[in-house]
């Protein structure tokens, strides 16, 4: 069994997706970055109405005895669902003026340097460090969330822990290098604390940041992690639900939703929703890289 298999089986999916051909030459790693101009666990996920996202309490889907994991689709309907895709619907893009960077537009250096020193909100009285991104600035996937929970706050990077754990996996099984294909960071830079709720003060106030950081990276398609981040940049209170499996757009980029890992580490029948995400992904990457 290849290591994709295993990776595929350890999330529940059993080894169902492969690469076809032509895949590889589209892989981000064979494809010409963009140039910059210029140089969590998170919150618990609140109940969305349609499709309630319950908290997550970090525990591993690895611990999970596998007899209890729930059916998942055959590794058959899964292959025919990366191989049969129908045409990505876009939503509708709401109307947006220019991108919205109130600030002036710095390197990357300096914007991660303002970060760090960075008091614009009340976030920076409890946390512990900022939590700026992680991977590869010249990336073609951007992922963004939510914001620090505890391990991001003390470790001062995105998505470790279990579910960063399981959102590697995950990367990895779809042939991406976290490090070297996606860019991760989140809406707010600073841990809520107690991992509750962003308040939309605190999101008003780092909602630059996030911009200057896209403008920077120019990705070629955007994977929103969780219904709050999902919300925040679709400016919606659609429930996760109803924003899947469509192309949205955030500032031009083609944004798919999809659920948190840190959801998912409680709630493995969607393990098989999340691998859809990231088949859609796929297939709007390619398009949009042609
Ligand atoms: S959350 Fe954002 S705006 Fe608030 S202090 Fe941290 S970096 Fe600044």
């Amino acid at each position: 069994m290849s290591r994709a298999d295993l990776l595929q089986q350890e999330m529940g999916l059993g080894p169902a997706w492969r690469p076809r051909a032509g895949w590889f030459e589209q892989h981000p790693a064979q494809l010409p970055s963009h140039a910059p101009e210029a140089g969590t666990e998170q919150a618990a996920m609140a109940a969305a109405p349609a499709e309630p996202e319950p908290p997550h309490t970090g525990d591993a889907i690895m611990a999970m005895p596998r007899e209890t994991a729930p059916a998942v689709p055959p590794p058959a309907e899964i292959a025919a669902a990366a191989t049969a895709q129908p045409e990505p619907a876009f939503a509708p893009e709401p109307l947006r003026a220019e991108v919205r960077v109130e600030s002036a537009q710095l390197d990357w250096p300096q914007l991660q340097s303002q970060v760090a020193g960075c008091q614009d909100c009340r976030l920076c009285e409890t946390r512990t460090q900022t939590v700026f991104g992680r991977g590869n600035p010249q990336a073609r996937w951007m992922l963004i969330g939510e914001a620090p929970g505890e391990n991001e706050d003390r470790q001062g990077l995105p998505f470790v822990g279990r579910a960063g754990q399981l959102l590697d996996n995950m990367l990895q099984a779809a042939g991406l290098d976290r490090e070297k294909d996606v860019y991760i960071a989140n809406v707010l830079k600073c841990r809520p604390p107690g991992n509750r709720n962003p308040a939309p003060d605190e999101i008003a106030a780092c909602n630059g940041y996030l911009l200057q950081q896209i403008r920077h990276i120019q990705p070629t398609l955007i994977v929103a992690l969780g219904r709050f981040a999902a919300q925040t940049l679709l400016e919606t209170e659609d429930s996760i639900g109803r924003l899947r499996g469509k192309v949205h757009r955030y500032q031009g980029v083609p944004l798919v939703v999809s659920y948190h890992p840190a959801y998912l580490l409680r709630n493995q029948p969607d393990k098989a929703k999340a691998w859809q995400d990231l088949l859609l992904a796929h297939k709007v990457f390619r398009q949009a890289a042609n």
